[in-house]
């Protein structure tokens, strides 16, 4: 017997912490959980267990470009769903998976026409450190073991990302965990050089030499591959400078070490191009993807290589399993169904193009907040922006806490973190709602003070 009754209250459960919730301050959230209760969603607000009707500021976790409740999504989950509901993936296949992975391949930058499939973020990340390790085996270079990743990345939670990432708090509970060999390139921010800089900063390209001086202190026959961002997403948005990624790919190239470009956030239309490497003209070895593809209805990630790197797995014994990893649910059908028709939507709307458009709308809407004394940054590209509030005095955070809380009220959700919040509007928004959404934001941070 089930022990929910038809009384069942979220708020009393939320309140018990029955429920442990990931990346949640849980003992806060209990104390007032209502609030954060979302009970609905259709196509760009959530409705909130207190009443509010809310503008989803970050497309969920930067995941439902296409918004909520659409349609066409349900009509292919269902109908996949009477057709075939799983199939396990190894050694057995789906032409959904198959005609998926063709599909993404052909978006892909020119010459990566390989898809591995995973099912979120975290695992797409592991897998692709995996494939770097196992390349550099099978060309005999086995002693590239080391990884470079950045400070302010964030590349999931696995063992992998969480060592490559370089978000302290993530980290500093798990360090008896890391994953051995790995350094970090710094960041590129830097607010002296480039605050309420519109799209990429023209400083700061030069940071990409960091690379150059880990292959001198490590010696680059010890370095796999080098993961980072595009544009760095949860950190806050943290563009690159003009010629950074450029740079990065020449070093790479010069001491034939992987570039990884972790497209979670940046993939499929983000940025106005299938993937952030055609935006910025850069093509790494290795994209991963999660989050858009499946528009944040059922979980899918994966890793697209290069036909150079698929090559050489292939190149191994005959029959043998070339790359003894994957999972139960890579490739679902379900989640395949998903990722074809979120595709279909954003061809047949033209909505990597909207993209475009709205970019400079929602440029103008952000740093039209340029003057208010709380704000410290304002920084945007794609259709991404954070704005970064100065500290308040009562402590970092607590200014960025209050924002969200009024904010809601206001019906805006906002992600915040510490004092940056960072949006990532879905691609079916209008002008009018970045507009209100910015405008509204100015109002809330000068209402909170
Ligand atoms: N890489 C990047 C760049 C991300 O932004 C994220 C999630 N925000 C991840 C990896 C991890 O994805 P997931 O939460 O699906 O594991």
């Amino acid at each position: 017997m089930s022990k929910m009754t038809a009384n069942f209250d979220p708020v009393v459960t939320a309140e018990k912490g029955t429920y442990w919730q990931p990346f949640t301050a849980n003992r806060a959230l209990r104390a007032n959980p209502a609030p954060r209760t979302m009970v609905s969603a259709k196509g760009a607000y959530y409705q909130t267990l207190e009443g509010h009707k809310v503008f989803d500021t970050l497309s969920g976790l930067w995941c439902t470009p296409l918004g909520h409740a659409h349609p066409l999504i349900g009509e292919a989950l269902q109908k996949q769903f009477e057709k075939l509901d799983f199939a396990p993936s190894f050694q057995l296949t789906h032409s959904g998976a198959l005609s998926l992975a063709q599909r993404i391949a052909d978006m892909a930058p020119e010459g990566m026409n390989h898809v591995f499939f995973a099912n979120s973020g975290s695992e797409a990340v592991d897998t692709a450190l995996k494939v770097a390790l196992g390349y550099h085996r099978i060309k005999g270079a086995g002693n590239r073991f080391r990884m470079i990743g950045r400070e302010r990345g964030y590349h999931g939670v696995g063992f992998g990302g969480m060592s490559v990432g370089g978000i302290l708090s993530n980290r500093k509970m798990f360090a008896a965990g890391m994953m051995p060999g790995v350094d970090h390139l710094r960041h590129t921010y830097d607010p002296k050089h480039m605050a309420f800089t519109r799209g990429q900063p023209t400083w700061g390209a030069d940071r990409a030499e960091d690379l150059e001086r880990l292959v001198t202190l490590h010696d680059a026959s010890t370095i796999a591959a080098v993961i980072v961002e595009p544009v760095q997403g949860s950190t806050g948005v943290i563009v690159p400078p003009v010629g950074y990624l450029q740079r990065l790919r020449e070093i790479c190239t010069q001491h034939g070490i992987l570039l990884i470009f972790d497209e979670v956030i940046t993939g499929f239309g983000r940025m106005g191009a299938p993937f952030a490497s055609q935006r910025f003209d850069v093509k790494p070895d290795i994209i991963t993807f999660a989050k858009a593809i499946t528009n944040g209805i059922v979980p899918m990630g994966g890793v697209i290589v290069t036909d150079e790197i698929y090559n050489t797995f292939m190149t191994g014994p005959q029959n043998a399993i070339e790359f003894c990893h994957g999972y139960t649910y890579s490739g679902h059908p379900l989640a395949a169904a998903v990722g074809h028709v979120v595709l279909d939507i954003m061809e047949s709307e033209g909505l990597f193009e909207r993209v475009k458009a709205l970019e400079p709308v929602l440029e103008d809407a952000a740093h039209s907040l340029k003057g208010t004394p709380q704000i410290a940054d304002i920084r945007n590209i794609g259709l991404t922006a954070a704005v970064e509030l100065k500290p308040a005095e009562a402590g970092a955070g607590v200014r960025g806490a209050a924002v969200f809380e009024e904010a809601l009220k206001q019906g805006l959700l906002l992600r915040v973190t510490g004092d940056i919040i960072s949006f990532g509007p879905p691609f079916i928004s209008t002008e009018e709602e970045l507009k209100t959404m910015m405008s509204t934001l100015g109002k809330v941070i000068e209402s909170v003070g």
